[in-house]
Parts: structure tokens; C-alpha cells; sequence
């Protein structure tokens, strides 16, 4: 990576609302590098594969919902089998007295989910993105204002222009991470700062079984617990049952020795012994993700914030797009929220680039098609 290399637009992040940038600016024509300090794209869509062919556990994002139509449409376009979410049977409710079952499930909605994860709609979108586009284990550490109109942003790899950037790194974390050379107005760096990172401080525990046991008790894996750790618990078994688990979330400020065995032991009061045994128990706490979580993050509560209104127009001149579910005017927290922030920010660099033709193209490799 050498200083000359410029681009029409960086993206920073191959989370969905990075990926759902890139396509649509790619798409339009543009030459846009992703740019990802993980080695792998997804962000909080996180699925790890299991024995059953073709199939996965989320570790992050699980459902969608009805009116959730940017999921759904790059599902379909993306040939991801999607099915409902397992609802038939009754609910627990555990409390400090014990254990209640309740008629019928009062917690889960109805909602769909992804028959290989939901980490394979990033995956789709990368896919989709040229050779050389999506550069993984390359954290962004500055970016800051570059002659000529353009933004310079810095890597541990070297230094890359472009005429637009687009942040789709949560805002906290962004920064905390990213060295702005005190160019973002006082507002926003506050602004950024408070914003909540959605999820960020849970912790997702999910326990595989060989089979979906609690089915046949009649009860649909849907729990509210008022002791803990795990708060709720639902059925994410895959389609027809397999494979077949159960997930709950907890807080990371529970997590201490002793918090799998409590899970565990948890689930068997809950579902009986065969609860106990899990054939493998997955736990993901996002607040000790480095690519996820500030160390500000149980402290951030303020969810009015998310969609916020100088989110939605670009800093730095015009060159510096927010992305990330945490900015989205609509579904902020979903991943329907971070594919309509992607969107939004890619819409504002084409019209920009298409009301000042050429701008982009001062720091564009050589050759390239001027956009239309
Ligand atoms: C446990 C859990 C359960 C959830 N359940 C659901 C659900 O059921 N349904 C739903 O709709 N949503 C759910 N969500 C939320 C959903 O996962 C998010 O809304 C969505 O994935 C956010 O995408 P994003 O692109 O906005 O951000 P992210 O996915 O956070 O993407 C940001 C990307 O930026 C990268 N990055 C960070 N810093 C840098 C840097 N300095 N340089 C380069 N790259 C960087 C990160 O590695 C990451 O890949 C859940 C989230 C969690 C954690």
C-alpha cells in the first residue's frame, strides 16, 4: 500500500451497513476499498458452522422481522434460505420464588431467520464486491483532512486517499479508535461519544443439543428470568429442528468465574437434565470485542441518540459519511438499521459526486471511468 493509492471512496468497516455501502457505490460505478481490522466480515452477524452441512449458530444478529424489507430482498437476491422462527409451546417465567410455566409463548414474535447464519448475508455482499476490494486485518487508526479535497486515511499498512470516506464503525468506537486530528466539530465528537453501541454489552450464550427436547415437553425454549444470568432464552434451533439449540442473553457485568456453569445449570432447573449436558456451549460477550465494544460501552445508555440528526448529514467537508446501525433514522439497533444507514451514506456520495463532477476523481488511480 503506498501513499499514491486513492480511491473514490474507503469505506471503513465490512460490517452489513459497510458491505450494503460498498455494493451500492460499487453498483453505481464507483471504486470503493473496505477496509476491515477483523479477519473476517460481519461485525456483530457472527455465525460459526456446526455438523450439519450448510447450517450455523448465530454468535450475533439472529432475527428479522415483518417490514424489515432491505433483509429479506438481499436474502432473496442472494439465494439465503430464510425460515420462521420455532413459536409453538409454552413459556417459562423463572423468579426468585421458582420456576412458572405459562399457556403459549408471551415472549418471541413472529420473525425469520437465516437457514446459514446470518453472518452469510456480509458474507454475500462481500462476495459481490471486486477482487481487492475488501481488505481484512487492516484497522484504520487516523483519518484526517488531505490536500486537493480528498480525506487521508491511515493504516498499520500505509496510508490510502479518497475523495469520500464512509465510517461504518459504531461511533463510540470510532472515536476511541480513530485519531481525527481534532478536525470533527465539538457537537459531533460529543454526539459520538454518548451513542450507545447496540448489543454491546450483551452477552450471548448458546447451548447445542443433539436434539430439540423441549419441543416435546410441549414448550417453546421461550424464558424471562428475573435471577439470571441468562435474562431471556429462546429456541435457535435451524429449519426442521437441526441443528438444535437454545440462546440466551445475559449482561456483561454478570460474567465472572463460574458464569458457563451457572448458564448451564440454569438451563437443566429450566429445561431438566438433559439441559445440562449440552453437546457444545458457545459464549460470546461483545463487550470484550475490541472491534465491537469502547471501553465506554456499559456506560452508554442513552438510546435517543441512535438516528441522531447530525448523523445524517456528512462531516469534514462533505467527505466523511456515518454508517452503523446506531445512526440509522429507522430500525437504529437492527440490521435492517445498518443496510438503510449503508444506503444513506452511499446515496449521499453519488449525489455529491454528481453535483461536483470529477472532485473524487483528482485522487483516483489512473484510467478510471468518470462517474456517470
Ligand atoms: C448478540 C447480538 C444479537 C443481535 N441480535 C439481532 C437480531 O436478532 N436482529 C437484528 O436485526 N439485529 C441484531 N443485532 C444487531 C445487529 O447485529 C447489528 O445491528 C448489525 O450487525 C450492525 O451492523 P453495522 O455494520 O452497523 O456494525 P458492525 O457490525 O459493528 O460493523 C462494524 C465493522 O467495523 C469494523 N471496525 C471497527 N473498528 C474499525 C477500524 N478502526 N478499522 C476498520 N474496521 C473497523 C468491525 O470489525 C466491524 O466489522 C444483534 C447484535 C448482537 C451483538
Amino acid at each position: 500500500m503506498s501513499h499514491q493509492e486513492a480511491h473514490d471512496v474507503i469505506v471503513v468497516g465490512a460490517g452489513a451497513s459497510g458491505l450494503a455501502s460498498a455494493d451500492a457505490l460499487h453498483t453505481a460505478g464507483r471504486d470503493v476499498v473496505v477496509l476491515e481490522a477483523r479477519d473476517r466480515v460481519g461485525g456483530r452477524l457472527l455465525s460459526t458452522p456446526v455438523e450439519y452441512p450448510g447450517r450455523a449458530l448465530d454468535l450475533g444478529a439472529t432475527w428479522f422481522w415483518d417490514g424489515e424489507d432491505r433483509v429479506r430482498n438481499l436474502a432473496a437476491r442472494s439465494g439465503i434460505a430464510v425460515f420462521e422462527q420455532h413459536l409453538a409451546g409454552d413459556t417459562m417465567l423463572q423468579e426468585t420464588t421458582g420456576v412458572r410455566r405459562l399457556t403459549g409463548n408471551l415472549i418471541d414474535a413472529p420473525s425469520r431467520r437465516f437457514a446459514t447464519g446470518a453472518q452469510s448475508i456480509a458474507a454475500a455482499l462481500a462476495a459481490a464486491l471486486p477482487a481487492g476490494a475488501l481488505r481484512l486485518d487492516t484497522p484504520v487508526t487516523a483519518i484526517r483532512p488531505a490536500g486537493q479535497g480528498g480525506l487521508d486515511v491511515l493504516t498499520p499498512a500505509g496510508t490510502l486517499r479518497a475523495g469520500h470516506v464512509v465510517l461504518a464503525v459504531p461511533p463510540a468506537l470510532a472515536l476511541e479508535r480513530i485519531d481525527f486530528h481534532d478536525a470533527l466539530p465539538t457537537d459531533l465528537v460529543r454526539l459520538a461519544r454518548a451513542t450507545p453501541v447496540w448489543m454491546g454489552s450483551a452477552v450471548k450464550v448458546v447451548a447445542h443439543y443433539p436434539d430439540a427436547f423441549w419441543r416435546q415437553d410441549g414448550l417453546a425454549g421461550a424464558t424471562f428470568s428475573r435471577t439470571g444470568p441468562l435474562q431471556e432464552i429462546h429456541d435457535m434451533s435451524g429449519p426442521d429442528g437441526e441443528p438444535a439449540a437454545l440462546f440466551g442473553f445475559a449482561h456483561a457485568r454478570t460474567v465472572r468465574p463460574g458464569f458457563e456453569q451457572a448458564a448451564v445449570a440454569q438451563l437443566a432447573r429450566l429445561f431438566g437434565p438433559p439441559a445440562g449436558a449440552p453437546a457444545a456451549l458457545h459464549v460470546r460477550d461483545w463487550s470484550t470485542e475490541r472491534w465491537t465494544a469502547p471501553s465506554t460501552v456499559r456506560r452508554l445508555a442513552d438510546h435517543s441518540l441512535f438516528g441522531h440528526r447530525l448523523y445524517q448529514r456528512p462531516a469534514l467537508d462533505g467527505r466523511l459519511h456515518w454508517a452503523t446501525t446506531e445512526t440509522a433514522t429507522g430500525h437504529a439497533g437492527h440490521v435492517e438499521g445498518a443496510l438503510a444507514s449503508g444506503e444513506r451514506a452511499a446515496r449521499a456520495i453519488l449525489a455529491a459526486s454528481a453535483d461536483v463532477k470529477g472532485t473524487a476523481q483528482h485522487v483516483t488511480a489512473p484510467g478510471r471511468q468518470a462517474p456517470a
